[in-house]
């Protein structure tokens, strides 16, 4: 899946140019950056790709989430509903901006269940926050029109599926919001790096100004710049985006390959018996980096990861036992061991997650396996995996 593993001359050019100037900051020093701005070069084509008005590169995923929301105006108070499948960023993001996470259940999409969401909302939900997991667009028409129905604002977290689309309209761009990540894990990578993108002006200039301390980007002369209110510094660097122009100029042979690897393994796997795969909202729109099925139960399902890994696979997930990326190892969050203190009144509003109950989606997690689709495969390579692969989870049936 990610983008470092077609690193080529066209990264190793694009970061030259930055360091024949020197100039590693994304604003100011008009007279000696030989007019390269490679962070706006990257946003332009963000822009083009995703289809939107606007687009704000910034320092990774987490930060674009963060800013999402202040920029929205959400925070102290406000309730924002994330999945209880998602990388640990989602709470992360919403507590730093001084919201109050809501979790709530994933169904056999592995991302929001609907149903879960108007179950989850109170007088003080603010935002749906899906997230795209593993390359696939959640089920976007009935998220779309709960938040419109109830006056919500959707964000759209498509860290792990740029590239990816809905009904035909690239992800990022179905919600007010939409936040990507460029680390070095993901399908298209900066080494560190992320975006904010939107079609609503007043929005992006608050993102702008939120992730720069404020700046309001209005002078050449940063110094006399004007700040409306207090922001942070999420900016980018110069180097990190030089390395994302190369890569996203990659991004339609990414998602060829990896659809044509994927395939294959599917095609193997679909001819087991008693093996379901996961419902994909639009699979003419699935960005191709995961193979994501269900076994029949969750000890085959951890018999089949093991087969896999034995066999040699590697980014094989049973996604229950993860630490990172589902609700049931979140031991930190729940038993709220915070590295400092957080608002007595942000503690008080957030449910109790040591008790909470996940039921509806242990029962997709636990039977979930996932595995990753490499993009440096060569086709004759993907389709002999496949056999390895089918294989593997068979003797684990
Ligand atoms: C990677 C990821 C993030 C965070 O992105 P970073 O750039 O690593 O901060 C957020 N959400 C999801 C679902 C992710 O996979």
């Amino acid at each position: 899946m990610p983008g470092y593993e077609l690193f080529d001359e066209r990264e190793r050019k694009e970061v030259a140019e930055v360091m024949e100037t020197g100039v590693l900051m994304r604003y100011g020093f008009k007279g000696v950056r030989a007019g390269r701005w490679k962070a706006k070069e990257m946003e332009d084509a963000i822009r083009e790709r995703a289809g939107v008005k606007h687009a704000l590169l910034l320092a990774d995923g987490t930060a674009a989430l963060t800013t999402a929301l202040a920029a929205l105006g959400v925070g102290g108070g406000d309730e924002v509903i994330m999945p209880t499948f998602t990388f640990v960023a989602s709470f992360e993001s919403i507590m730093a901006a001084g919201a109050i996470p809501i979790l709530a259940d994933v169904d056999d999409t592995l991302c929001l269940a609907p149903e879960a969401v108007l179950k989850a909302i109170t007088p003080r939900t603010k935002v749906v926050m899906p997230v795209h997991m593993c390359g696939v667009a959640a089920d976007m028409d009935a998220l779309r029109e709960i938040c419109e129905s109830r006056g919500l604002f959707l964000v759209e977290d498509v860290c792990q599926a740029f590239g990816a689309s809905y009904k035909g309209t690239f992800l990022g761009g179905l919600g007010n919001v939409g936040c990507y990540s460029f680390d070095f894990n993901k399908i298209v990578t900066c080494g560190e790096g992320g975006a904010v993108v939107t079609n609503d002006e007043e929005l992006y200039k608050r993102a702008d100004m939120y992730h720069d301390h404020g700046h309001d980007h209005g002078h050449d002369d940063r110094g006399a710049e004007g700040h409306p209110f207090p922001g942070y510094n999420y900016r980018v660097s110069e180097l990190h985006a030089a390395v994302g122009c190369a890569q996203i100029s990659k991004l339609d042979g990414f998602v060829t390959r990896s659809r044509q690897s994927k395939k294959y393994f599917k095609d193997a796997l679909a001819e087991l018996p008693d093996l379901t795969f996961r419902r994909l909202p639009d699979p003419e729109g699935d960005c191709g980096t995961f193979l994501c099925f269900f076994m029949p139960d969750e000890s085959r399902a951890r018999a089949a990861a093991s087969a896999l890994k034995e066999a040699g696979a590697e980014g094989v997930f049973h996604w229950y036992d993860n630490n990172w990326h589902y609700v049931r190892n979140w031991r930190h969050f729940k038993e709220r061991h915070f590295a400092n203190p957080v608002a007595s009144s942000l503690l008080t509003a957030m449910p109790d997650y040591s008790k909470a109950d996940f039921s509806a989606s242990d029962r997709w997690m636990s039977r979930c396996v996932s595995i990753s689709i490499k993009l440096g495969w060569t086709e004759e390579e993907a389709a002999a995996k496949a056999q390895i692969a089918v294989k593997a989870v068979k003797s684990a049936l």
